[in-house]
């Protein structure tokens, strides 16, 4: 004998729906999976013209969220439909708009630190990309892909300041500046342990700006 899929009673005295609800379940469930249904529907034609990654992350969330109103109904019968497979596709579709996004924002940020001629704009240019990313994080249940993502922007940024202050410190001794080059390299290794990154991850590029700073006669004294 049939359970209805909301009530899950089983009896020869209830009638059934298309959609496996009972005569007592129907009236109040019957219309809510319909509209989840349209719902889905309707919101996938927005999401086929959507551009902005955050617009299609948020149609997405809409269109799971109304798969979710249907899985809570087991066994339901809807024409075309299969709830869980609908939900995979979408969860799909979820972490491919993710990754994509993910890669538009670390290519425009490794673009624009190209032509960033200084170390800060080689920060707030990686500061940009990591905001972006940051703001697609409430439209996620999920959000590892972009706490990774948001990792290794940092230490990419962070690489790249070291870099940058790192060759300044050499063309200052070069050109015989050695109090400036000193500081530099100081500023250099305190940039490295300020930042986000692990210390641990950074020890090669701390010895040896360490090196230079001991070389050029050490840190000065304080006071
Ligand atoms: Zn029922």
């Amino acid at each position: 004998m049939a359970a209805c899929i909301h009530c899950k009673t089983e009896s020869q005295f209830l009638t059934f729906d298309a959609l496996g609800l009972c005569h007592n379940c129907s009236p109040d469930h019957a219309p809510i999976i319909a509209e989840a249904i349209g719902a889905i529907a309707s919101v996938a034609a927005v999401r086929a013209k959507a551009r902005r990654s955050a617009q299609q992350l948020e149609l997405l969330r809409q269109s799971i969220d109304h798969c979710r109103t249907l899985q809570r109904y087991d066994g339901l019968r809807i024409e075309g439909i299969d709830p869980a497979r609908l939900m995979a596709e979408l969860e799909q579709v979820r972490t491919e708009t993710v990754e994509e996004a993910i890669r538009t924002a670390w290519y425009d940020a490794r673009e624009r630190a190209k032509d960033a001629s200084t170390a800060k704009g080689v920060i707030s240019t990686y500061g940009k990309a990591v905001s972006a990313l940051q703001d697609l994080m409430d439209l996620m249940d999920d959000t590892t892909l972009i706490d990774k993502a948001v990792l290794v922007l940092r230490a990419e940024r962070d690489a790249l300041v070291f870099e940058d202050v790192y060759r300044s410190a050499q063309l200052a001794e070069q050109q015989g500046r050695k109090n400036r080059a000193r500081d530099l390299y100081i500023e250099a290794v305190f940039l490295l342990k300020k930042d986000g990154t692990p210390d641990t991850y950074q020890t090669d590029k701390i010895d040896l700006a360490e090196k230079q700073i001991e070389r050029l006669g050490g840190r000065p004294t304080s006071g």
